[in-house]
């Protein structure tokens, strides 16, 4: 076949296997085109998962009737003037309506501010028609029927009507995040209606958008992130390290305003709650990255979803930042959810403690209740008189104990110093230790809250964070490797290692150069004890040449103190003496992050006053 120009339609219709992947896409694309026209209002209607019909109504700057079919024409955007670093708005390709066009039927009916009508086109598996006149308010709507016909191949891939119309529903929602200000509405026969009323860009109008897409718990167990570094600013919120998902979808990421999957961001995500969360348990978080244009490329795919950053480093290292010193500075703050699981759980009729069903509910309320250690526990009683505070063997804090071998208080002096200590006490994050119950729970009072804290979970994390902080204060040591191991990489994988070989040394590796391709380590951390050093080279190598960092060391050290401290904690079943319950409460206050333990959960809950008093009906 002698070599000849492909025909538009063609040409069109293979751009549009990678922009149009499936229906979702189209929506991306036209929701994308009318945020891009400045709209208030997005209207969404979509039909059989969106491949019968896509219908996106705007009431943005509109199309003049003129420029109509430049719309639909491949490369025609009003978006791009001539730098391709410069680009602010999320459309820039002049590809969307031409792609939809040549495998699907489309019509597009738009009005400006200055034109008394309105006019339609129409694109139909890559025919046009000629503009007419038509009816309308001020905007544009876009429909498409049929999506595919044109392209039956394609057709054949579609998940079935509920995925496609659900991953419709991602994308209005990941897309909504960034656009607060905007109404969104998704409706269809093959859904239930998403309304996102507009909010505003502020914070606070920001997170409200949040809310109505992730659900009214985000706000109550995030923190707000907000971090600048070298002209690039991160803003946001992430979820406090007790409220996770079991996957990385509530994972929103933006970039200058535009929605990104971003291996890098995703990275940075993992790095910065790798001491907080377990392997298999993921962060909800929303994440704004704002930065000039010329030092990120967007146009890496035709999509869009992909970025390239200039400085990979900066970023990961802005987010790991900026999210570590967020968790510390949210301090001990354990995840709402727990307690509000527990206070249904102890509910009357509660069906999750009733195994016989609703009908013994209450029978099991009460077993439920006499189990959990509480029966004849009075909120009220008097401070100087702990209930069960267990015989004063064991603890973690020797010369306290010795302290207090003197035995309990009598005189009346003595009784008032404590009565107002144990005021104070009251006023703090965790309260005054009143209890501990089988062997491991201390019932803590506050003003207004009753708090139960694992102590076992709790110390293991205290421990963990000074032995960590000993670890990052000063130089790890390392052994010597009796051989050096020589480790083979290609070239630029060595020379990337050689130039980080500097806080290598400082982690306790020492590595150098060893010909070409190649390097030799002779140290490794003494912590890591025998260790697989060429599967820790290689993947170190990965890392920096995907983030330029070294996080993988650091974090499998980290990972070391977790496992040691772990040991060196108090066990569960050690009756701990007011002073220790008190000490390790305090620490806790004290300790940024020791609201969960190394493994993610809680290590204490709070429940409210109301609430417990709402569960005995005296609210
Ligand atoms: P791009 O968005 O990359 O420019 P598209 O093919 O998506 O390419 O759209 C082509 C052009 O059509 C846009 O540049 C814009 O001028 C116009 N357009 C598309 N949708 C709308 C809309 N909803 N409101 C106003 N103009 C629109
Ligand atoms: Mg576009």
């Amino acid at each position: 076949m002698p070599i000849r120009q492909l025909s538009e339609t063609m040409i069109n219709q293979i751009a549009a296997g990678e922009v149009i992947e499936r229906p979702a896409s189209v929506v991306k694309e036209l929701v994308e085109n009318a945020l891009d026209a400045g709209a208030t209002r997005v209207e969404i209607v979509t039909a059989g998962g969106g491949l019968n019909l896509i219908r996106v109504s705007d009431d943005g700057s509109g199309i003049p009737e003129k420029e109509l079919a430049l719309a639909i024409a491949r490369h025609c955007t009003s978006k791009l003037a001539d730098d391709i670093h410069d680009i602010r708005s999320l459309g820039f390709r002049g590809e969307a309506l031409p792609s939809i066009g040549s495998v699907a039927r489309l019509s597009i009916r738009s009005r400006t501010a200055s034109s008394e009508n309105a006019a339609e086109i129409g694109i139909d598996g890559g025919r046009v028609s000629a503009v007419r006149p038509a009816a309308a308010n001020r905007g544009t709507t876009v429909e498409v029927r049929d999506l595919f016909f044109a392209t039956p191949a394609r057709l054949k891939f579609m998940k079935g009507e509920r995925a496609e119309s659900s991953a419709i529903g991602d994308v209005v929602k990941r897309i909504a995040i960034a656009f607060p200000a905007v109404r969104f509405t998704l409706a269809g026969p093959d859904r239930s209606t998403l309304e996102l009323p507009a909010t505003d860009d502020s914070p606070e109008g920001r997170l409200r958008r949040v809310a109505q897409v992730m659900g009214a718990d985000f706000p109550d167990n995030a923190i707000a992130i907000d971090a600048m570094r070298d002209g690039v600013h991160l803003a946001g919120h992430v979820s406090v390290p007790s409220f996770t998902r079991a996957n990385a979808l509530q994972q929103y990421a933006y970039v200058n305003g535009r929605p990104v999957r971003d291996k890098l961001i995703a990275g940075a995500i993992r790095g910065a709650f790798a001491d907080v969360l377990p392997r298999d348990r993921h962060a909800v978080t929303v994440l704004f990255l704002t930065l000039d244009p010329a030092i990120v490329d967007v146009n890496v795919h035709p999509a869009k979803a992909d970025v390239r950053f200039r400085d990979p480093g900066l970023v990961r290292g802005l987010i790991v930042g900026a999210i570590r010193e967020a968790l510390a500075h949210a301090g001990i703050r354990a995840a709402t959810t727990g307690a509000a699981g527990m206070m249904a759980a102890f509910r009357p009729g509660a069906t999750s403690y009733a195994h016989g069903g609703p009908a013994n509910g209450h029978r099991s309320y009460e077993a439920a209740y006499r189990a959990s250690g509480f029966a004849g526990f009075d909120l009220a009683r008097s401070p100087q008189r702990p209930l069960d505070m267990g015989s004063a063997n064991g603890g973690f804090a020797e010369d306290e104990q010795a302290a207090f071998d003197a035995g309990p208080l009598h005189s009346a002096d003595a009784r008032a110093g404590q009565e107002q200590a144990a005021e104070t006490l009251l006023g703090t994050a965790l309260g005054a230790a009143r209890a501990q119950v089988h062997e491991n729970y201390i019932v803590a009072q506050t003003r207004d809250s009753l708090v139960i804290v694992d102590q076992h979970a709790a110390h293991e994390r205290l421990v963990y964070e000074a032995l960590k902080n000993a670890l990052h204060s000063r130089a790890v040591p390392s052994q010597m490797l009796l051989l050096p191991e020589i480790v083979d990489l290609s070239e630029e994988d060595a020379e990337r290692l050689a130039m980080h070989s500097e806080t290598l040394a400082r982690f306790g590796l020492g590595i150098e150069r060893f010909g070409p391709g190649a390097v030799a380590v002779r140290e490794t951390p003494s912590m890591l004890g025998e260790t697989n050093v060429q599967q820790l080279v290689r993947d170190l190598a990965d890392e920096i040449a995907d983030n330029d960092t070294v996080d993988t060391l650091k974090e499998r050290l980290d990972k070391i103190a977790a496992t040691m401290a772990c040991h060196g904690s108090v066990r569960s079943g050690r009756l701990l003496k007011p002073e220790e319950m008190n000490a390790l409460l305090r620490q806790m206050e004290a300790t940024p992050g020791s609201g969960t333990c190394n493994h993610g959960r809680p290590t204490y809950i709070e429940l409210k006053l109301s609430d417990i008093e709402r569960l005995f009906g005296r609210r």
